[in-house]
């Protein structure tokens, strides 16, 4: 069974913008998940959907099995969200504020574990200071942890690494893993490619409310049309020559050329020779492999 299953899952806003135009993915039990998408491609609305805190206009929903309408307090239970707002309760310090949410989805007080999960975000020497004394990095922290306090088996974080600093970013990824690592299903909303490309098993990319891609990272990684190769050359030119088959050539410095191409097109190697045949003699060659990144702005026309 999946973790979270849509199916022509619809939102119309109430101006008339259509945010999601029939969205089917299933995000399976146990996954490392990224979504991705460009700015306004309907990610926030997908995930507050979930949350509950926007209504869809049409289409089904289920968490852990169940139906967001049909069975709402299971199905709210079953997920954490980590926002990427950093709201809350200046008057609260962490400690209260994980017992208080742990008190809203209704978790026995001998269950509740604040002083675990504060350590787990290494919080504990500041569970009873004032929430509003935490930098942004230990508030978003704060959030993880409380996303966790009913122990849901899904946890959506949404852009968790925005604005972090790189020390930061290691310590949540490295607690994100060890999440993954005991069981927890992770889906994580992210514009930094390296993020999903480092954390993600799978992958999707919305664009335009809808889903253009939804596959393993490897398999996305190998869809990458283009690929790059870039030749030094024994003589100085004045201009990048054109190659036949070639995509775009550069000329990075005099004697550097950077060729991309179309790898269903032509090879590598048939370039090299076009070249020799030019009367270019090739003193050295680098191929770059594709990033996500290349496939993300194959997939959503460069608007990332
Ligand atoms: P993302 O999270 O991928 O950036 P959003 O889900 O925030 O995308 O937005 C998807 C589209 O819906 C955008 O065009 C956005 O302007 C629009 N939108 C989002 N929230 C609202 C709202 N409350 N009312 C009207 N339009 C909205």
């Amino acid at each position: 069974m999946d973790a979270i299953r849509l199916r022509g899952l619809q939102k119309t806003y109430a101006g008339g913008k259509r945010a999601l135009d029939g969205i089917d993915l299933s995000i399976p039990r146990g996954s490392m998940f990224g979504l991705l998408g460009p700015n306004g491609a309907g990610k926030s609305t997908l995930i507050n959907i979930l949350a509950g805190l926007v209504v869809k206009t049409g289409g089904t929903a289920e968490v852990w099995g169940f139906d967001i309408d049909q069975n709402p307090r299971n199905a709210k239970a079953s997920l954490g969200v980590v926002p990427q707002e950093l709201l809350f309760d200046a008057f609260f310090t962490p400690y209260e504020t994980l017992e208080l949410q742990a008190g809203l989805f209704g978790v026995p007080k001998d269950q509740r574990r604040s002083m675990e999960l504060l350590r787990k975000v290494r919080l504990e020497d500041k569970a009873h200071a004032y929430a509003r004394t935490l930098s942004g990095g230990m508030k978003r922290r704060l959030l993880i942890a409380k996303a966790l306090v009913h122990n849901p088996p899904v946890i959506i974080l949404d852009e968790p690494t925005a604005g972090v600093d790189i020390e930061l970013r290691q310590m949540l990824w490295s607690y994100v893993r060890e999440l993954h690592a005991n069981g927890t299903t992770v889906v994580l909303t992210t514009h930094y490619l390296e993020e999903a490309e480092e954390l993600c098993d799978r992958i999707a990319i919305v664009n335009h409310g809808r889903i253009v891609a939804d596959t393993d990272k490897q398999t996305l990684l190998s869809q990458a049309r283009e690929k790059r190769v870039v030749v030094a050359l024994e003589t100085d030119l004045a201009e990048a020559p054109v190659i036949e088959g070639a995509t775009r050539v550069d000329l990075l410095d005099s004697r550097r050329l950077d060729i991309l191409y179309d790898k269903s097109r032509i090879q590598a190697g048939a370039i090299l020779t076009r070249l020799q045949a030019m009367g270019l003699s090739v003193v050295d060659v680098t191929t770059r492999e594709a990033d996500l990144e290349d496939v993300f702005l194959e997939l959503t026309g460069g608007q990332g």
